[in-house]
């Protein structure tokens, strides 16, 4: 981190103003620079691109707002991580999103919790004790962050409440955001504080992230193998379902998981995962879970993540997931959810949002039918945000 907030204190700044300043330029040295990379695009045939260009591409999770709200980091500009392997973040902007085809994505709010937990990974341990705001208080600054971009960008960002004002958004070529929040402690044990999430425009809700929440565990920790979701948990989801907010199983134990399936009664989805099959990494799935998913009307979105995706870490590696969680969980159940600036490596040659098209070619070389494809890069994303949000 660049320096204590009390320095930022001392000069009289507030803190957001203190890393508009600070913070934009020494990420900027460090982790980006420029804006004209070399794509990686050359490769993608022209027949890849026009089916690429004209389906829609849906993201299930991409964290840019933590940059937002960490270094000022402004979506409508355009960027570039030049650090090798394009480690953690930098990885979407409006600019580069349209290189690559997306129109819209969920944007994860990533949360300070209020209480630190053991459990908790040290990295978010230390954003929670160097950054001021958490919990509820938090979600509303993130939320207000996503307002103002979409106020200052009106004909290029839509800040999206539904499926059906997303698929407005894309038609008039806007990119579309939507606003899920990444973990129940954002909540902090209270369904009025969800209320208000939704009142300022959220639509999603992860019911855990790295530590135990109100409503469940995760998976990450094998101390809470079994423990499956609390009584709240169970209110929760009965209660994002009657608001019309999307469940997100990302990040669930597998006993809170066979909880949820058991109490989900509208669409949902596990918004960035992979296949336990493909490789056996914590946060991926088996194939008993996607098939449970699929049956309970479930849509995953597969993480671009090499921790995630195993295997030599290339896009080869990546579409092996694609292709099997299609055949274990069918073509209406699976998704994007890359975790673009969600701290991840991504695997190789999908470094940024440019790389899409390298999905939809990759796709029709392994002979997956157009429409499935389609499928895939976000009419199943569109199909359930509209069905659960409108
Ligand atoms: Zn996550």
């Amino acid at each position: 981190m660049p320096t204590t907030p009390e320095s930022a204190s001392q000069a009289g700044l507030t803190r957001r103003r203190f890393i508009e300043v600070t913070g934009a330029s020494l990420a900027g040295c460090c982790l980006a620079s420029g804006c004209r990379p070399g794509a990686p695009l050359a490769e993608v045939s022209a027949e890849a691109l026009s089916l690429h260009r004209e389906s829609l591409v849906l993201d299930l999770h991409i964290d840019s707002l933590l940059w937002t709200r960490l270094t000022g980091y402004d979506l409508a500009a355009g960027h570039q991580n030049r650090l090798p392997f394009q480690p953690f973040g930098y990885h979407m902007d409006l600019p580069r999103a349209l290189e690559g085809g997306l129109d819209g994505a969920v944007m994860g709010l990533v949360i300070n919790p209020r209480e630190i937990r053991d459990e908790l990974m040290l990295p978010l341990k230390l954003l929670a004790r160097w950054e001021g705001e958490r919990g509820i208080a938090q979600v509303s600054a993130s939320l207000d962050l996503l307002r103002q971009s979409a106020e200052r960008h009106p004909d290029r960002l839509l800040f999206a409440r539904s499926g059906s004002e997303a698929k407005r958004g894309i038609a008039e070529g806007r990119f579309v955001a939507l606003a899920g929040i990444e973990g129940g402690h954002a909540i902090e044990g209270d369904l009025s504080k969800l209320i208000t999430a939704y009142e300022q425009g959220a639509r999603m809700l992860g019911l855990v992230h790295f530590q135990t929440s109100a409503a469940g565990h995760p998976m990450t920790v094998p101390a809470f193998e079994g423990r499956g979701l609390t009584r709240f948990g169970f209110e929760l989801i009965a209660e994002l379902e009657r608001l019309g907010m999307v469940v997100d199983l990302a990040h669930l134990n597998s006993a809170g998981v066979a909880d949820a399936l058991g109490k989900l009664k509208r669409p949902f989805v596990v918004s960035h995962s992979g296949c336990q099959a493909i490789c056996p990494h914590a946060r991926n799935l088996t194939d008993e879970q996607l098939r449970a998913i699929a049956d309970a009307g479930g849509i995953v979105g597969i993480a671009f993540g090499r921790s995630f995706v195993g295997g030599a870490g290339g896009v080869a590696d990546l579409l092996d997931h694609v292709e099997h969680a299609l055949e274990v969980a069918g073509s209406d159940s699976i998704a994007l959810g890359s975790d673009y600036d969600g701290f991840i490596v991504p695997v190789g040659q999908m470094g940024d949002v440019r790389s899409y098209p390298l999905i939809t070619q990759g796709l029709l070389e392994r002979g997956v039918p157009v429409p499935v494809i389609q499928k895939i890069l976000g009419e199943n994303a569109l199909r359930v945000l509209t069905e659960v949000c409108g």
